[in-house]
């Protein structure tokens, strides 16, 4: 097969065993088809339908938008965050949640996490409450929640917003129930290679009508009322604004992908639960790593970190065989833009150049796990 007079296989990225990748079939590519044909590839019918079909997993409102940063974004500025405002965010984590709150004008304030999780701590969280904390926001770090019950009783207690960072959890549960299907409001994303994609994508899930009604003109640059003509493939001509919003509305291209990778979303689930545990299973024994305590039944590992002695040799011992590995995540306290000399966030500061993340998607062979396995054994001489 070619591609733009290039054999289909040039294109493709050459051959390592990848850490992350999309896992795409036949019928994704059929819903792109779909919507190029009906030459209506903006905002309409798919990203309602899309919507409706988000609303019934969870059991509550779901709002699209073009990514996961847009939807931490909107629903920081739709809870009325702003200039001024202080965010308790853990530093481990994506330039994405810092990124979003600095966008709103809001400061985020560099959090430590649990050291058998990397989620939220929320008890170092409460040493840096002060009188303009206005929101957290935990991330639900490799799909893990951490003590998401107790997070939200800090919450609670201090009457604070809370914004999940859920970007790594579609589709994990905590004690029973899907994340995102309770709480304030989650935010998730569907770029490449989350747990499932939509190309690039984002959705948001509240039980709060009033801030949906916001952040529904908040994606459509704050035209009133617009999304209700563009599920009917219309658009409001005579209209108002009233609030600063933004082009963070999703494509019809990007909600056919979504829909059809929704239905898979078990069949994904099952596999990234297998391949955790089959590493669980064999590196346990190794004592140079240390494995995260999550409940490899209940959530759904987005990545597979462990924790290890001597983390730039294990690095580059495994790139040298073409297996990809992961740094996730340099912490934001130590970006120019997020830095603090006054803060201290041991935990963090521990661990951020000891982990490392090991290759997890859909698509992984058994085989490549087992080489992947293999090579990490041979370094550390079992
Ligand atoms: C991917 C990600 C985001 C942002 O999602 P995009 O769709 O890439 O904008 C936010 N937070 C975390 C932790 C992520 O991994």
């Amino acid at each position: 097969m070619e591609f733009r007079g290039r054999p289909l296989e040039s294109v493709k990225v050459k051959k390592v065993i990848r850490l992350s990748k999309s896992c795409l079939g036949e019928s994704e590519k059929q819903a792109v088809l779909g919507v190029l044909e009906s030459e209506y590839l903006g905002m309409g019918k798919e990203v309602q339908y899309f919507e409706e079909e988000l609303t019934k997993f969870f059991g509550r409102p779901a709002l699209c938008v073009a990514n996961g940063t847009a939807a931490l974004h909107l629903s920081l500025q739709a809870a009325g965050v702003g200039l001024g405002d202080e965010i308790l965010v853990q530093s481990l984590t994506y330039v994405a949640s810092f990124q979003a709150i600095s966008a709103t004008g809001a400061k985020p304030v560099s959090c430590d996490i649990n050291s058998n999780t990397f989620c939220f701590d929320w008890r170092d969280a409460e040493s840096r409450l002060t009188s303009k904390t206005k929101a957290i926001m935990p991330v639900h770090y490799s799909g893990g929640v951490g003590d998401l019950s107790e997070i939200y009783a800090f919450a609670k207690k201090y009457r604070l917003r809370v914004i999940e960072d859920a970007a790594h959890a579609f589709g994990s549960e905590h004690l029973g129930r899907r994340i995102g299907s309770f709480g304030d409001i989650a935010c998730f994303s569907f770029d490449g290679i989350k747990n499932i994609t939509a190309g690039e994508g984002g959705a948001v899930l509240t039980s709060d009508a009033n801030l949906i009604q916001k952040m529904q003109d908040g994606r459509l640059l704050g035209v009133k009322k617009d999304t209700e003509q563009r599920a009917s493939n219309q658009r409001s001509w005579d209209f108002d604004v009233e609030n600063q919003g933004y082009r963070f509305h999703m494509s019809n291209i990007n909600a056919g992908i979504g829909i059809e990778q929704l239905k898979r979303i078990e069949s994904f689930k099952e596999k990234r639960q297998f391949i955790a545990k089959r590493y669980i299973k064999r590196l346990t024994n190794i004592n140079e790593i240390e494995l995260l305590n999550f409940n490899y039944s209940e959530i759904i590992p987005h990545i597979f970190v462990i924790k290890v002695e001597n983390r730039n040799g294990l690095r580059d011992y495994l790139l040298k065989l073409g297996i990809e590995c992961g740094l996730h995540y340099k912490p934001n306290h130590m970006l120019k833009m997020y830095t603090d000399p006054l803060i201290a966030l041991p935990i963090t500061e521990n661990i951020y150049n000891k982990v490392i993340s090991l290759p997890c998607h859909v698509d992984l062979k058994l085989s490549e796990q087992n080489y992947v396995i293999s090579k990490i054994e041979e370094f550390y001489n079992v």
